[in-house]
């Protein structure tokens, strides 16, 4: 049972993204009031969502303890192992398994899912569990203040709140009006992400495509290309393969695509392809219309709060991730855990301010340090040709040869102490620390303030009463 907050307060969330109906989950698990506000329907955010998503151990260990392993694992994928391949050949270069009793002690699993069924308001997983996000239908928010605090809406009309979450991904209204200009507009953009899915039954069809789906365990396959990379992985709750693409434009005109939802000519993403391998071209000749989103290395925000320390970004607004990244929604997730968990603390509205700002505190660090790795990743995935790249192949082809894991990962190494801290993130110990360490101490000098100032109240009503 989660611990209940003693003042109940509302909260307006801008957007009914992951990151806004986590949070408003996690806040209706605590006791507060809260309504979304989202700008599409569900039927268009159904058909904007081209691809698969996936969810990595720390975001799925907080949706089961949120109670809903069992929906997740009726309409996704657990996945185990990553086969490695070279984007313009195919040559492959190795494997590497995810132990069981390994990814135990992090307390989830990798989970795989089509987008539309975490990412729809209200036929999506999460809110048919937990109906928490009254929303309104399409409702867009053109203007927030954290003075009020208040909304106004497309229709003109005006809601009020105790607090405005502004999870409302790239070109966040409520960050611009927090930071004062559109940060992730304003960054240059490094390469595309082609987001897109295979139908099933016409890969199976292909003797050359349907041992992707004949693998002793569910497994993701990564190309590892010049300036290019693919990833690739079966979803549940669809027969679809979801096929993730990143390239550095070669071409131009073709820049300016820039939305999940934007069906594009899949005959633009196939341009973009270069020197591939056939099965991965012949993949891309079956696909579905893909979104093409701009992939961008945007420097950590500085401020999340707004002056009046009623206004806060979560999600994609305050930490966005390059397209695509493996840890998108599992940061979103993270934040609305830990928001909540701070707001179960709530007694009096003196403390809305600190607690904002607490969660920035406690959440700026992990994000950019993940936003750094994911960042590392990428580069990694699409090292330009050169000596560089041929190093890093070589150590994995040696790697594959001693039966190792390709990436060197084994349970003594310092990868996997990486990786254990990068999944077993706690948010309800994040939370119980800061609690004990700065919480409670502000919580008990406030009150011995209000002691202090009653004493003295009382001692100068008594000399008045004594001078009268
Ligand atoms: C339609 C869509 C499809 C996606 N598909 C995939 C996918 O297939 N694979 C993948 O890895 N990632 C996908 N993503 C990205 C992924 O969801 C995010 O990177 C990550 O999960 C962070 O989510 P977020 O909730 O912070 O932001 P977002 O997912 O961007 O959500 C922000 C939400 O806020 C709403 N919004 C914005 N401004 C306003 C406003 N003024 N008023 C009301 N509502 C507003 C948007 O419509 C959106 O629903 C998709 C995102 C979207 C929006």
């Amino acid at each position: 049972m989660s611990r209940k907050a003693e003042l109940t307060i509302k909260f307006l969330v801008i957007g009914g993204g992951i990151a806004g109906l986590a949070c408003a989950i996690a806040l209706r698990r605590v006791g507060h009031r809260v309504v979304v506000l989202e700008q599409y329907s569900d039927i268009d955010i159904s058909k904007m969502s081209h691809g698969g998503i996936r969810l990595p151990p720390n975001v799925s260990k907080v949706l089961f303890h949120w109670g809903l392993e069992r929906a997740l694992r009726q309409v996704s994928i657990t996945s185990s192992a990553i086969e490695v391949k070279i984007y313009e050949t195919g040559e492959f270069i190795g494997k590497h398994y995810w132990k069981e009793e390994a990814l135990r002690e992090t307390g989830g699993d990798f989970l795989f899912l089509h987008a539309c069924i975490i990412s729809s308001p209200r036929i999506t997983l999460i809110s048919s569990f937990h109906p928490a996000c009254q929303s309104p239908a399409s409702t867009t928010a053109v203007s927030v203040s954290g003075d009020g605090p208040r909304v106004t809406l497309t229709t003109g009309e005006t809601l009020l709140a105790d607090v405005i979450v502004g999870a409302d991904g790239h070109s966040s209204i409520v960050q611009q009006a927090i930071v004062g200009k559109d940060v992730i507009d304003a960054a240059p953009y490094q390469s595309l992400f082609y987001n897109t899915t295979v139908p099933g039954a016409l890969m199976r069809a292909d003797p050359q495509l349907a041992p992707f789906f004949k693998q002793p365990v569910e497994t993701t396959f990564v190309w590892l290309g010049n300036n290019r990379s693919a990833v690739a992985f079966r979803m549940g709750g669809k027969d679809e393969f979801a096929l993730h693409l990143w390239v550095r434009p070669m071409q131009k005109g073709l820049s300016d695509d820039d939305c999940w939802g934007g069906g594009l000519e899949l005959k633009d993403m196939r341009r973009q392809l270069g020197e591939c391998e056939p099965k991965l071209l012949k993949i891309t000749k079956l696909a579905a219309t893909p979104a093409c989103v701009q992939v961008k290395m945007v420097p950590p925000i500085e401020d999340w709060v707004d002056e009046h320390g009623r206004m806060v970004i979560i999600g994609e607004a305050a930490h966005p991730l390059p397209a695509g990244s493996l840890q998108g929604g599992a940061m979103a997730v993270e934040d609305a855990a830990v928001f909540a968990k701070l707001f179960s603390h709530l007694r009096n509205r003196d403390q809305i301010s600190t607690f904002l700002h607490a969660f920035q505190d406690l959440r700026e660090d992990r994000c950019a340090s993940v936003m750094h790795t994911e960042q590392c990743n990428l580069y990694f995935q699409m090292m330009p040709a050169g000596p560089r790249q041929e190093q890093c192949n070589q150590e994995m082809r040696a790697r594959t040869a001693q039966g190792e894991s390709v990436f060197g990962i084994s349970e003594a190494s310092e990868q996997w102490e990486q990786l254990k801290d990068l999944w077993g993130y706690d948010a309800d110990n994040e939370v119980d620390d800061w609690w004990v360490k700065w919480g409670l101490l502000r919580e008990r000098a406030k009150q011995r303030s209000i002691a202090m100032e009653t004493e003295m109240n009382t001692a100068r009503l008594r000399s008045l009463y004594m001078r009268a």
